[in-house]
């Protein structure tokens, strides 16, 4: 995989902030989840929006300025990955203003939610406590129509809220390039899992 960093520039306040973006290529491990995130071996989760570390304000990284002049490394901030709740802070903060960003924030969200059960196979792999679950809920109703993925999203969600009918019904409008997919999310609904899975590796 390629390595570089970028220095972003805050639309709110200006300060710099430095970003490590990764180019994946094919020979990168990867995992795909049933949630749809693909975990890189040694790749950190995608940096779509981030938290200004001056003046704490969040911004999508696709609307910030690229800063082209040279600065010393060592004076700018790294800037952090967000975690599930400041995904929700960021919602609440009218960031997912239009469809699509909402959509993006609330699957960020879910993400990194779901990553404690990525690490222990042992416990219940699924949200339980009522923001996460609200989040999901919200998924659903956004992915009411719309491509494959959204709509995978939508079964993956359904499934891990336990609503394994309405999950069934979704999964049979998905076509058949994605059959191997459609397989490994239909004999998880037969079982009744709410579990989060790998789907593919
Ligand atoms: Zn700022």
């Amino acid at each position: 995989m390629e390595r570089f960093e970028i220095v972003l520039a805050c639309p709110s306040c200006h300060v710099g902030a430095r970003l490590t973006a990764f180019e994946p290529d094919d020979t990168d491990q990867a995992i795909t989840w049933t949630d749809g995130y693909r975990e890189i071996a040694g790749v950190p989760p995608p940096l779509q929006l981030v938290r200004c570390c001056a003046c704490n304000a969040f911004y999508w990284t696709d609307m910030a300025t690229p800063v082209l002049e040279p600065l010393a490394s060592d004076s700018v901030a790294e800037i952090e990955t967000p975690d599930e709740n400041s995904y929700y802070e960021a919602i609440d903060r009218g960031l997912g203003s239009d469809q699509e960003r909402e959509l993006a924030l609330r699957v960020l969200a879910w993400w990194r939610g779901n990553d404690r059960f990525r690490k222990d196979a042992a416990r219940d792999r699924y949200p339980t406590d009522r923001r996460a679950i609200r989040n999901i809920e919200r998924l659903v109703d956004l992915c009411g129509d719309g491509n494959h993925e959204i709509l995978l999203t939508r079964v993956e969600a359904l499934r891990q809220l336990g609503r394994f009918d309405e999950a069934s019904e979704t999964l049979a409008g998905i076509c058949s390039d994605y059959e191997l997919a459609a397989v490994r999310y239909g004999s998880l609904i037969a079982a009744h899992s709410r579990h989060l899975e790998i789907l593919f590796d």
